[in-house]
């Protein structure tokens, strides 16, 4: 299929050559037709005015009128070619003429008024343009006999050019045929990259290389997320045999269940967080921004986790100054700032602080989530907003942390222009930050 169109390509180009140098030759033909007519005929009058002048010089007065001169002398051109010449009164009445007999058709005349003695006459020479027309047509001969010759070899030149320059094409064809979802890592040949063929190549690398790591990253997300599935599953499945298994009490029997709502909730809450990712990657979220009080926001989100900070006698304070008023989704913005209070809150011990600020400079509203929490070794700072990355597996598991937090935090701040990242972080505590465009600098 390709090397059809690849053939026909490169018969499109050769013919558009061969026809766009046909009429370039056509025109150029043309040209010098005309330019030799016009050259021609104005030294075939030149010519013949040098013979009229000659012919009037000759002239001879007699008895009874005027003759043309030079006896018996047949007038004839420097070629030898006959000349024709004739001599009337004013009146237009003719008085000689040599010779005697008219010319035939197809020669150009010349006329001019001499004065002999005391007349006036009318001297008129004609010879045959024969010569000059022959000269025409031998030229016209000579390039309608060479045009179709060249056209015809600038058609094989430009087939057998287009030919070689479409030769990358089809090596590019034949390896990107080759390249499936399993084999993302080959790439196209580049033999020039500096030129048109050679650019496509790299654009079309380029866009490879990035279905690759997106390829990669989709795998290793749906297989990490087969793996979360998998786990409260497994936690489920083997509760209900064992309790299965033999008579229980009813005691017993509640706490199975209880165990198994637990693991049905985890999965609920990964289901949850999937869905919005994905969303958020596919775009299906539909963003609704406006004007947004962060300040309101983070007492709004901090007061549901007030119970949670109570329980581990942490200190859950909120700061602002002012409103702080950014161009934000409120319920999109809301997970993040659910996300950060919510590790800050889990991941600080007992008896922990945790502290959220909200200012605004001139440029960017900012949310910081302060608390004195283990922090993040530097190890991990890298890869802690990675999907399903979790720095002690186990342990953030048994607390309830599906590893999608961060994520969704990422993501939330980045959908409303904005972005999150570890600000700070030590051994004695973490300092997550939003920064968001103030409304007044949203373009
Ligand atoms: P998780 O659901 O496990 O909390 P996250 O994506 O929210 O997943 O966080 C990724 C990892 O980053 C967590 O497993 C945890 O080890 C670390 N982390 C996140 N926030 C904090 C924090 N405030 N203090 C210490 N470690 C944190």
């Amino acid at each position: 299929m390709f090397a059809a169109r690849g053939r026909s390509l490169r018969l499109r180009m050769a013919l558009w050559s061969t026809m766009t140098l046909a009429v370039l030759f056509a025109i150029y033909a043309a040209c010098v037709f005309v330019f030799l007519r016009e050259s021609l005929l104005v030294e075939f009058d030149h010519e013949l005015r040098d013979h009229l002048m000659f012919e009037a010089q000759m002239l001879e007065r007699t008895e009874t009128g005027i003759r043309i001169g030079g006896a018996a002398r047949e007038s004839e051109t420097r070629e030898g070619l006959p000349l024709w010449v004739r001599v009337r009164n004013l009146d237009g009445v003719l008085l000689d003429a040599r010779p005697r007999t008219g010319p035939p058709a197809g020669v150009r005349w010349a006329s001019g008024r001499y004065a002999v003695g005391d007349r006036t006459v009318v001297v008129e020479v004609a010879k045959s343009e024969d010569p000059m027309r022959r000269r025409l047509w031998q030229l016209f001969v000579v390039m309608g006999t060479l045009s179709p010759l060249a056209l015809t070899g600038a058609g094989v030149a430009g087939f057998v050019l287009a030919g070689r320059a479409l030769a990358p094409v089809a090596r590019m064809a034949a390896r990107a045929q080759v390249i499936t979802a399993e084999r993302l890592h080959e790439r196209l040949p580049i033999e020039n990259p500096a030129d048109e063929l050679g650019q496509l190549a790299t654009v079309f690398n380029d866009t490879l290389a990035r279905l690759e790591r997106s390829f990669e990253t989709l795998r290793r997300f749906t297989a990490d997320a087969s793996h979360e599935l998998r786990t409260p599953l497994t936690a489920m499945r083997s509760v209900g045999e064992v309790a299965l298994h033999e008579a229980r009490d009813a005691s017993t029997y509640r706490e199975v269940i209880g165990s198994m709502l637990e693991e049905g909730n985890r999965l609920t809450r990964l289901v949850d967080c999937l869905l919005v990712l994905t969303r958020g990657d596919g775009g299906d979220v539909p963003l609704r921004r406006e004007s947004v009080s962060l300040a309101e926001l983070v007492r709004d989100v901090a007061g549901q986790f007030g119970v949670l900070a109570e329980e581990k006698q942490q200190i859950l304070a909120v700061e602002a100054d002012g409103p702080v008023e950014v161009w934000a989704d409120p319920l999109v913005l809301r997970r993040a700032v659910i996300n950060l209070i919510d590790n800050a809150i889990n991941y600080t011990p007992n008896g922990g602080h945790v502290f959220v600020r909200a200012f605004e400079n001139q440029l960017q509203s900012v949310l910081e989530v302060v608390d004195t929490g283990p922090g993040i070794p530097e190890a991990h700072r890298e890869r802690i907003f990675d999907r399903f990355y979790r720095i002690d597996g186990a342990r953030s598991r048994n607390r309830g942390g599906l590893g999608l937090g961060l994520s969704i935090a990422r993501w939330a701040a980045e959908a409303n222009g904005g972005q999150v990242d570890l600000f700070h972080s030590s051994e004695s505590g973490s300092t997550f930050r939003i920064v968001l465009a103030n409304p007044g600098r949203v373009c």
